[in-house]
């Protein structure tokens, strides 16, 4: 509640009345500092690589051009800003449509086993495929026996594996081990993933499902990230009305969780189509 109090001064100075302003200002104040707050962040992570990109581009007009060895780094610094922007702008997008409901989530019944196996089989095959990989992980699974079916999107579900599974290779080691579980409760699916990274600390725990939120933005930045990987993740999660969350601790990795409503197909389910 918001009180604010004015008095009414004659020109003669003689105080003729008092008037008070009462609002429930609150709600309404906190919607405007997030808005102004969002903005802010926004401008401020385009002008990074912005401003980053005209210095790479006036010293190569400045002459670097000419040099065989700086022009072609120069220009793949340019060239990968550029390509960060662009991601920025869709992850925007994707969360701006998310939010007013434009984005609908095409849901079916998807084998949550195969679907999580074939996410996890493409990162086995680009480090695989990858001669002289950057960084080599391996990927362990736990999975559950029994075929769990659950109602979700799956082109969205499979981007909030892609997001958790670059984050944990992102942030972790050389050579460290990614686990990842499937198993189920009486009434939900739950899936987690578990890295040996540098792990997050607790202050910033609460935080990393916000916007444009990372624990070290350099390295971020420097790894490609746009820091709205997880607030996306975390939209998609709960548009599916399941919850997404992490633990860690720092230095020894973090672990996140999904974990999605799950009914059991009764018996006769499982036979209709003899
Ligand atoms: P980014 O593009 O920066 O990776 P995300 O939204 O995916 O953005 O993650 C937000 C921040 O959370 C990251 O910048 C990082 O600081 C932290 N984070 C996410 N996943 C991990 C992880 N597996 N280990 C350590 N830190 C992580």
């Amino acid at each position: 509640l918001h009180a604010h109090f004015s008095l009414i001064q004659r020109e003669s100075g003689f105080i003729s009345g008092l008037v008070c302003v009462l609002r429930d200002i609150t709600e309404q104040q906190r919607i405007d500092q997030d808005r102004k707050q969002f903005v802010s962040n926004v401008s401020h992570e385009l002008r990074t690589p912005l401003t980053s990109m005209r210095s790479y581009i006036e010293a190569l007009t400045d002459g670097a051009w000419q040099d065989p060895e700086l022009a072609p780094k120069f220009l793949k610094v340019t060239q990968d800003e550029t390509d960060r922007m662009i991601r920025m702008i869709n992850d925007l997008l994707t969360l701006s449509r998310m939010e007013s409901g434009t984005q609908k989530m095409e849901n079916e019944l998807v084998n949550i086993n195969e679907l999580f196996n074939y996410v996890l089989n493409r990162f086995d095959m680009i480090i695989e495929k990858d001669d002289h990989p950057e960084k080599t992980y391996s990927i362990k699974r736990y999975f559950t026996k029994r075929d769990l079916w659950v109602e979700l999107d799956t082109d969205r579900f499979t981007q909030v594996l892609d997001n958790i599974m670059n984050n944990a290779i992102k942030y972790s080691p050389d050579g460290g081990t990614i686990t990842c579980r499937l198993y189920e409760t009486r009434n939900k699916v739950i899936m987690s993933i578990n890295d040996q990274g540098l792990g997050i600390p607790r202050k910033d725990l609460p935080h990393i499902f916000d916007r444009f939120y990372r624990v070290d933005k350099a390295r971020s930045r420097k790894q490609g990230g746009t820091g709205l990987g997880l607030a996306i993740s975390k939209e998609v999660v709960e548009a599916l009305g399941g919850q997404l969350w992490a633990e860690s601790i720092e230095g020894k990795g973090s672990t996140f969780y999904i974990a999605l409503p799950y009914e059991p197909l009764a018996e006769e389910d499982l036979w209709d189509e003899v």
